[in-house]
Order: C-alpha cells, then structure tokens, then sequence
C-alpha cells in the first residue's frame, strides 16, 4: 500500500480521505482548523503539522481547499508541497479553482520534477462519503495513469477529459448548471409555500414532472423531506453558499472571456452574493431558501 498526503480536511477532504484509509494507503494530513484535524485523525487520517511532513515520502498529493488561492499557497513556494515532495510523485488538486490556476500550477509542479492533475469533483459530501464522486482530469496521460488507482477509492465514475486545466473547465460549466439549478429550486421552493403546496407534495410532483433538477432531487432546500439533504439539518454545510457562489464567479468570468452570454449564471451568482453579504456564506447552499424568505421551524 502506499503514502498518500491530503492537504484540506474540510467538509470533502475528510470522507474522500477516509475513503482512501479503507483502501489501506497510509494517509498523512494537514489542515489549519483543530476541528477538521479532529474529525480527520476519528477517520484514521495521520494528522501532521506541516505540509513538507505531510509529502516528504508520499506517492501521491491530494489537495481539497476552497479555492485556487488557497491551493497554489499550500503547493508552491519554499514550504509548499512541490519543493517537498519526492521527484516523480503526482499532485492531484480536487479544488474547484478555475483553469488558469490548474495550468499555472501544472507548469511550476513541472519545474519542480513532480506531476499534475487537476481532478475536480462532483457528487457533494454523500457522494464523497459514499465513494461515488465523479472526477474530472485534466493533465498528462503519465500522471493521470499514477493517481487513478487512487482515485478508484473516492470517486465511481473518473472521466479524464483533456490537458492541464481541462478538468477544471468541465467542472466549471457543471457548476454554472448546478448554480442555476439551486437557485430556481429555492426560488420555487418559497413560492410553492407562499401558494400553500405541502412541500412533500410539491417535491414528489416536480420529481415526476419538467421541473426536476439534480439540485431540486438531492438538495430539496425546504426542511423534511429529503432526510439527506442539508435543509434537513439546520441548513448546515454540505456545500456552503461562498463555495458555489465562487463557482459561479468562475462560470461568469469565463462567459466574459469567451464571449458567450451567461445571463442565468450571473443572475444566480448575485443571488448567492447576496445571501453571503447578509451574513449566510458559511451556510449550505440550500439556504439561499431562507433569504428568499422560506418559513421553516425554528
Ligand atoms: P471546506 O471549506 O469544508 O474545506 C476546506 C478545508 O481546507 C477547511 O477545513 C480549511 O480549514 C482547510 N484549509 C484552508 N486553508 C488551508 C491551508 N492553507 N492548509 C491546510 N488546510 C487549509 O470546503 P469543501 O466543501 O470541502 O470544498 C473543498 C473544495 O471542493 C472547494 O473548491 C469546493 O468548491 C469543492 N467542492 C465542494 C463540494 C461540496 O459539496 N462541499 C462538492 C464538490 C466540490
């Protein structure tokens, strides 16, 4: 069995590391925050207290942060994990960060003698727990070929789409979808109460109906109906509100670059904005609901 660091024991990091504890790979971790370390070390992670200690003899190098700014701190620089990690071995970043910041870090993991993938996921903390994620990779056919063993242990459907940066563009038109997919169940959810529809009825009609969406099924954002999803658990993350806002930024920067109108995309983007400048950004995603003036029990 093999070495495998995990930088970023949040919300995914932990059940996708877990997942590779079960694989039986010695798995060394790092996070900043003492509650994600706890959960870790509870699920068999080695918590460690740096970077450089966490990849000094690893095979491979997971990355789970939020965002690309926090991902190209913790993998380059003197203390990342790209000067540390032992020549040959691959980073694979699971991070939605956007596809400049996969191709940059490609290249400098490239100067450093180590390889690159970007493998952004899709699938949400149950489908993380459960090991079923999709992956999207984008990088060399050498370093997809290392990582992939382990990525068999968190994900079930692993899709290697292209060069450096292609897995992340993937991901990207995926979340615009997802985005715009949450904000029309929210924003339909509130109107159905406002008209008096039991939220059962409601969700067991539009499941069989056109207006089913991915987000509407999984994460139904009106509590007690689908046991699973976080509106069921106090709106607590999950896929927090800042996450899924900043992939909308992606989606919309990218419109721009591209010249293609992403008016449904910004139109969710502000919404989740919103909700995250009236204090909900840590929330889950299904809370855009309540800023939409949803009445739920206390
Ligand atoms: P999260 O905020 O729960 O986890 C990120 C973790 O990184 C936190 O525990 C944080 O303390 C840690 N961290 C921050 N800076 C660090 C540093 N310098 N060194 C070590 N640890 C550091 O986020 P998440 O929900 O797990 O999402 C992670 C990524 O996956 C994001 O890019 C998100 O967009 C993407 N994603 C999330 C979901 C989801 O359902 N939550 C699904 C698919 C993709």
């Amino acid at each position: 069995m093999s070495n495998v660091a995990w930088i970023g024991l949040g919300h995914m990091g932990v059940p996708m590391s877990a997942n590779l504890v079960e694989a039986g790979h010695t798995v060394r971790g790092v996070d900043i925050v003492e509650p994600a370390r706890e959960a870790a070390r509870a699920k068999g992670v080695e918590v460690v207290a740096t970077v450089a200690e966490a990849v000094r003899d690893a095979d491979v190098v997971f990355t789970m942060l939020q965002s690309g700014r926090e991902v190209t701190e913790v993998l380059t620089g003197p203390d990342g994990a790209f000067a540390h990690m032992p020549r040959g071995a691959v980073a694979v970043d699971c991070s939605t960060t956007g596809i400049d910041t996969a191709r940059t870090l490609a290249e400098l993991a490239r100067e450093n003698g180590v390889g690159f993938v970007d493998a952004p996921v899709s699938g949400g903390v149950q489908g993380a727990e459960q090991g079923t994620l999709t992956l999207m990779l984008g990088g060399d056919l050498d370093h997809v070929a290392t990582a992939e063993p382990f990525l068999k242990s968190v994900g079930s459907y692993i899709a290697h789409i292209g060069v450096s940066g292609d897995g992340q563009a993937m991901k990207v038109v995926n979340n615009a979808m997802l985005g715009v997919g949450m904000a029309t169940a929210c924003e339909a959810s509130v109107l159905a109460q406002r008209l008096g529809l039991d939220p059962q009825a409601f969700f067991d009609v539009v499941t069989r109906s056109s207006g089913d969406n991915w987000a509407f099924r999984t994460w139904f954002p009106l509590p007690g109906v689908v046991p699973t999803s976080p509106s069921s658990h106090g709106y607590e993350a999950g896929f927090m509100i800042d996450l899924l806002k900043k992939d909308l930024g992606l989606a919309t920067a990218l419109g721009a670059e591209f010249d293609v109108r992403m008016d449904t995309a910004a139109s969710a983007e502000k919404l989740f904005a919103d909700a995250s400048a009236a204090g909900a950004g840590q929330r889950d995603c299904t809370a855009l609901a309540l800023h939409l003036g949803a009445q739920v029990d206390p």
